[in-house]
């Protein structure tokens, strides 16, 4: 089973990648999660996409893709995967067909909700400064009234998470992701799901397409 998913921040695409991982019994493969691991160590590489992720630049596709290469070489992805952040432009898509690996077609799901229900969503999000908890206003909230429930802590927004930052996040991705939507869409690989609905709606609409 070989699945990528695609979907602007606040889709609900890492959550939804995550589940479709454990349901398939194959590892969900996160580009954002390795580079965050990589640049723990002390490596050359490490040093080199830390300098790229310190200056607020993109990290090079070659990089990426070598990155990524190298994880679906590994033995639990023999049998399928999740690709949750990868490809991110039609370039990695290109470079993602000519790997071995890919010999059958992944299935792509494509995550759509509008403007107004990302910004709602990611605006809503909190963080708490001392353990890093996660929590939503609406969603999510803490028990304890602008604090952590796990620890006391503040509860803060991140400036990425602001609605300007988010518009800004939401035009980028859509510049980058329109040409590789279209992709996938002419090679017939691509399935298209609403993701205004509820975490549980959306991820048994993507379990039904894959059933198909
Ligand atoms: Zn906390």
């Amino acid at each position: 089973m070989k699945i990528i998913v695609l979907g602007p921040p606040g889709s609900g695409k890492g959550t939804q990648a995550v589940r479709l991982g454990k349901y398939c019994r194959v590892p969900h493969i996160s580009t954002g999660d390795i580079l965050r691991q990589l640049v723990k160590g002390k490596t050359f590489l490490a040093k080199r996409v830390k300098s790229y992720m310190n200056s607020g630049k993109l990290v090079p596709d070659r990089i990426i893709v070598d990155i990524v290469s190298g994880r679906l070489a590994e033995k639990d992805a023999k049998k399928g995967f999740v690709l949750d952040g990868f490809p991110r432009n039609l370039n990695q898509a290109e470079i993602l067909e000519k790997l071995a690996m890919v010999k059958d077609k992944p299935k792509v799901f494509n995550l759509k909700a509008s403007d107004k229900t990302l910004v709602k969503r990611i605006s809503g999000r909190r963080v708490c400064g001392s353990c890093r908890a996660n929590y939503h206003v609406e969603y999510n909230p803490s028990k304890i009234m602008e604090k952590c429930a796990n620890c006391g802590g503040s509860l803060y927004q991140r400036d990425d998470d602001k609605p300007q930052a988010i518009r800004n996040r939401l035009k980028v991705y859509k510049k980058e992701s329109r040409p590789l939507v279209r992709y996938y869409a002419k090679k017939k690989m691509l399935v298209s799901i609403n993701g205004e609905k509820t975490e549980k709606e959306v991820f048994s609409s993507l379990i039904k397409h894959l059933k198909k």
